[in-house]
């Protein structure tokens, strides 16, 4: 692969990437394609974003406190919804989308299972197997722990770096 910034070619490695770009601290990818230009130029290659992003939507769903802001946001928009489409789903007004999602305001125990049922509705999560977790939710937002996704878990064998291993 060339660099964008000097057309050099870039050299690679398999390594662990802390996925930021999802909204969300706590996400960590292992064995994705780090590109690395002399000039300092970056690059990730990540393949099967909607699988990834689904299972990082499903490790949301199943967690055991209630949803930080930044998680309400990545199922929000893991959903494609706008946050009005979002709100006229839930039956809140879009400014109270914007408070959760902003940390300024904490959806109720109610509320964030609605939330965790909507998205496994229109994911095709099993809502049994959704509900057996909500005994396990605490009734305070917690900082989630650090998600380690091993790319066997979502890449479907795309994209298996070989360009690295070369
Ligand atoms: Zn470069």
């Amino acid at each position: 692969m060339r660099c964008h910034a000097c057309g050099a070619e870039m050299t690679c490695r398999l390594g662990e990437h802390h996925y930021t770009e999802s909204g969300l601290d706590s996400v960590f990818l292992a064995d994705v394609e780090l590109w690395e230009c002399l000039c300092g130029e970056k690059a990730v290659g990540i393949p099967a974003l909607p699988e990834l992003h689904r299972v990082i939507g499903e490790a949301l769903a199943r967690k055991p406190a209630l949803l930080t802001g930044p998680e309400i946001r990545f199922l929000r928009k893991n959903l494609g919804l706008a946050s009005k489409d979002f709100a006229d789903l839930l039956g809140v007004d879009k400014a109270t989308v914007s408070r959760w999602e902003n940390g300024k305001q904490v959806p109720d125990r109610p509320t964030d299972r609605f939330i965790r049922l909507v998205y496994a509705a229109h994911k095709g999560i099993s809502l049994e197997w959704l509900m057996a977790q909500f005994p396990e939710i605490s009734g305070e937002q917690e900082p989630s722990l650090p998600l380690r996704v091993p790319r066997s878990f979502w890449s479907r064998g795309e994209g298996t770096g070989a360009a690295c291993r070369s």
